[in-house]
């Protein structure tokens, strides 16, 4: 059987997926095989092959995967990254949801390690939907019980931490998703220092409310009206 031709378009998304994970070694988010990125595509979703080097992998090489029908069924030669189930877990049931990233990126996981979820020690927490970050209790890797510990971590918020494993965020656009990792790896690394000069200051979850309402027209927008002087 023939696969399916791709078409330029979809090349191009799927060239996206391979130069972030690229750009996800090289900035020293993530290291080595570990980690895996995922977007949708329609009616399924296209994931990283397992274990590929990034520096090796093409665009051909992402594996498809419907969202719907049989439940872990895949086209093409490479076998999907061991964790599509919680890849293709929150796609299902997050509609708005167009990209998950997971890293093992150092600081997040460390306080993984510790089994700590990170409280609203900045105010930043508030990209990930609320005021805390939670940890998923540890699932091996690849399971459907990693993938049901995810999702309930992920319950209201936009990214969350695995037990003695890494972290996933999601957004949007892949764009997004990635920027939250970065944030959430930022404020993984504020925390773990400032526990390490004595004992943080945390905002309530009325301030990291009130924040979560101001982000929503937080970016680069036209100057007001009637401009304060
Ligand atoms: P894959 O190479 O199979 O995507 O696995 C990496 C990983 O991070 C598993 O949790
Ligand atoms: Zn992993």
């Amino acid at each position: 059987m023939t696969a399916p031709k791709i078409t330029k378009e979809e090349l191009a998304r799927r060239q996206a997926v391979v130069e972030a994970c690229r750009w996800m070694n090289a900035s020293g988010l993530n290291q080595g095989t570990s980690g895996n990125i995922s977007i949708r595509d329609g009616e399924r979703m296209l994931i990283t092959p397992s274990g590929l080097p990034y520096d090796r992998m093409k665009a051909e090489d992402l594996v498809p995967m419907p969202l719907e029908g049989e439940y872990g069924a895949y086209e093409g030669e490479l076998t999907p990254s061991s964790e599509w189930r919680f890849h293709l877990d929150i796609l299902c049931a997050k509609p708005e949801v167009g990209a998950v990233v997971h890293t093992h990126s150092t600081y997040a996981t460390t306080l993984a390690i510790a089994g700590r979820e990170i409280p609203a020690c900045h105010y930043m927490i508030a990209a990930a939907g609320g005021p805390t970050i939670r940890c998923a209790p540890y699932a091996t890797y690849g399971t459907a019980e990693l993938s049901a510990n995810a999702l309930a971590a992920l319950e209201g918020r936009t990214c969350c931490l695995l037990a003695n494993h890494g972290m996933i965020a999601i957004g949007p656009t892949l764009d997004k998703a990635m920027w939250l990792a970065v944030e959430l790896e930022t404020i993984a690394r504020q925390y773990y220092l400032s526990l390490a000069i004595g004992q943080p200051n945390l905002l309530s979850d009325a301030e990291i409310g009130h924040v979560i309402e101001k982000f929503k027209s937080y970016g680069p927008r036209p100057r007001p009206e009637k401009a304060i002087a």
